[in-house]
């Protein structure tokens, strides 16, 4: 069964890196510039709030 979360709290966003493939954990409402651990490529930027995810998001954890 799919539970569907329209709650409006914070989340962890796994993310793929396009330039090496790196796979890496973004909080969603990172509030500093978050960069590629391993080719230091801008994943997301802080925007009004919540985080502006620059990459793929392939989940979100809980
Ligand atoms: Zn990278």
């Amino acid at each position: 069964m799919v539970r569907l979360y329209r709650e409006n709290r914070s989340k962890f966003l796994r993310v793929k890196c396009p330039d090496c493939e790196n796979e890496q954990v973004v909080f969603e409402k990172a509030s500093t510039t978050v960069a590629c651990v391993v080719c230091g490529r801008v994943l997301a930027e802080p925007r009004g709030g919540s985080a502006e995810i620059r990459v793929e998001i392939l989940a979100a954890l809980e």
